[in-house]
């Protein structure tokens, strides 16, 4: 695909990590058609919105963004393309369902070209990012039918992306210098492709025939989490970090929402993980605040959160979705009582983190830097899901570097670098050592 002009293209992703997959694709398409991709919030010819529609909070935020966008930039195209561009659709110039996501590119290089009063921006303000963790999709759909989920509706059925298609991305990512992959679908744990099976084949597969140095797994549905999978964790090269959601600790809430696992499941789930891969971090989702929840079925859940000592918590308030049988259940919980035990799990979420943090005070582990933040120090994340903040000057972007981690600031350890690394254009002694 060749682009005669080369325009800017703004995109901006809300929700699940396989939207990000998709957007990184997107993205792709641009620069191969010669376009230059940047930031939701800098300037360009076209913004393109890659929606969310899961709670009304994420339908929301789209109509923020894509009204913030317009006023910026009046003469830009704005598309919103994915899960709720039904919803948020009135607000663009284009508006594409997920199964036309891809069309996007042509369709707004189309729109852009038709338009000769635009003038292309060109490369100003289009920073170059640093490839450091590719998402790639290797899954869409769910069979399942969570009473509160849209999902289903709106991605379609199961179904698996072939697992030569899968290796050739990652090995085009680790071509252009990714360090980290994470692999992704709305039920990764349903892998299944005749050339290598399940998802333990594909996991194997990509350790076996690609040279990435760290794989990441997305989401795992704890009904669907396949026997077996936490044998392949000796490699080092898998991180140490498992996403399962759990939504409620009550069995009778997790009934209403149509979970098929029971709560002790999950905590025997959660427990094997553990001693099977020792420093693991688990990281889950919970809603708070769905229709009937009673204090007592809320105290389990906050129970739950707290004992298990997650190493991070996402929370989200109930939120009825249109189409969902959810939609209809009664009592619902007053908003301001979903806010206080919103907060209540995320309170516990936060000592989880930082407790999870403060285990690994006195280690040292390879972190991947992301980025430099204005306060001079470098971000970056161990393979077991923890941000590390280490101080300095040299650059680090996308460097998988042993790091000791001295402390616990909030929900994040600070750290100091380890090694000799003439690379480093022998600044090393530039890097402010923590104590
Ligand atoms: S398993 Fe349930 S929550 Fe997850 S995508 Fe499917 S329907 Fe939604």
């Amino acid at each position: 695909m060749e682009s005669e002009k080369c325009y800017t293209i703004a995109i901006g992703t809300l929700g699940c990590k396989v939207n990000q997959a998709e957007s990184e694709a997107i993205a792709r398409h641009f620069c191969a058609a010669g376009c230059h991709t940047v930031s939701f919030e800098a300037v360009a010819d076209a913004f393109v919105l890659n929606t969310c529609t899961v709670t009304h909070v994420a339908d929301r935020k789209a109509r923020q963004l894509l009204r913030r966008a317009r006023r910026r930039n009046p003469s830009a195209l704005v598309a919103a393309v994915g899960c709720g561009a039904g919803a948020v659709g009135s607000l663009a110039d284009v508006a594409l369902a997920n199964e036309q996501k891809l069309e996007v590119v042509p369709l707004v290089l189309q729109r852009l070209a038709a338009s000769p009063a635009r003038a292309p921006l060109g490369v100003a303000g289009a920073a170059a990012r640093a490839r450091t963790r590719a998402t790639v999709k290797v899954q869409d759909g769910c069979n399942h039918r969570c009473t509160y989920c849209i999902v289903p509706m709106v991605r379609g059925a199961e179904r698996s992306v072939p697992a030569r298609q899968v290796l050739a991305e990652v090995v085009e990512r680790v071509r252009e210098g990714c360090q980290e992959a994470v692999i992704t679908g709305p039920q990764l744990g349903s892998y299944c492709d005749q050339a290598v099976g399940d998802l333990r084949g594909l996991i194997r597969a990509i350790l076996q025939e690609t040279a990435l140095p760290r794989l990441r797994l997305s989401s795992i549905e704890p009904h669907n989490f396949p026997p077996g999978l936490v044998d392949l964790w000796p490699d080092t090269r898998l991180c140490r970090h498992f996403h399962i959601a759990l939504q409620s600790g009550s069995d009778a809430v997790l009934r209403r929402m149509g979970r098929t696992y029971r709560v002790d499941q999950y905590t025997e789930l959660v427990a094997s993980i553990r001693q099977r891969v020792p420093g693991a971090a688990i990281t889950t989702d919970v809603i708070a605040g769905f229709p009937g929840e009673t204090e007592r079925e809320f105290a389990e859940t906050h129970e739950l959160v707290r004992s298990l000592g997650f190493a991070r918590v996402h929370v989200f308030p109930f939120s009825a979705r249109p189409g969902t049988r959810a939609a209809s259940l009664r009592p619902l919980v007053p908003e301001a009582l979903k806010r206080e035990r919103c907060e209540a799990l995320q309170r516990a979420g936060r000592e989880g983190a930082s407790g999870f943090c403060r285990e690994m005070v006195g280690q040292t582990l390879e972190v991947l830097y992301e980025e430099q933040l204005a306060d001079g120090c470098w971000s970056g994340y161990t393979d077991n899901y923890a941000r590390v903040l280490t101080p300095g000057e040299a650059p680090l972007a996308n460097r998988l570097l042993p790091t000791h981690l001295t402390g616990v600031v909030g929900q994040d350890l600070t750290g100091r670098l380890t090694i000799e690394d003439h690379s480093l254009s022998g600044r090393v002694s530039a890097i402010t050592l923590a104590s």
